[in-house]
């Protein structure tokens, strides 16, 4: 089924928390754990490993997007520096934690698109 949808659309569904194949069931059981399959279609996902690739991601993205941002802000701020670090601090894990599942979703996608070794 995995050649049946388009990539792009096999992505959104997944940023979207939403089995790739489908969009309609539920990637996840809990924050980062996927399900074994698809409530609606039954596309096995459990055997897929994303592994080191979603926080890799997320850190890029975290790292090299929002950094300089926030660097930029704190230039800017005129807040004393410990309530900027404070504030910039909680942006950022807000951030990581908004950002990993996602990041894990898309490579479990791209695993599964592609039937990579592993992805059943
Ligand atoms: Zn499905």
């Amino acid at each position: 089924m995995r050649n049946a949808v388009n990539f792009k659309t096999s992505a959104l569904y997944a940023l979207l928390g939403r089995c790739p194949c489908c969009g309609e069931g539920k990637l996840y059981r809990a924050y980062l754990k996927q399900v074994e399959a698809c409530s609606a279609c039954g596309e096995k996902f459990g055997a897929i490993r994303a592994d080191d690739a979603a926080p890799w991601l997320t850190i890029l993205i975290v790292g090299h997007v929002f950094l300089p941002l926030a660097l930029a802000y704190a230039v800017a701020s005129t807040l004393p520096s410990w309530a900027s670090a404070i504030i910039l601090s909680a942006l950022f894990v807000g951030l990581s934690l908004a950002i990993l599942p996602r990041a894990k979703a898309l490579f479990i996608t791209i695993l599964w698109h592609t039937g990579a070794p592993g992805a059943a």
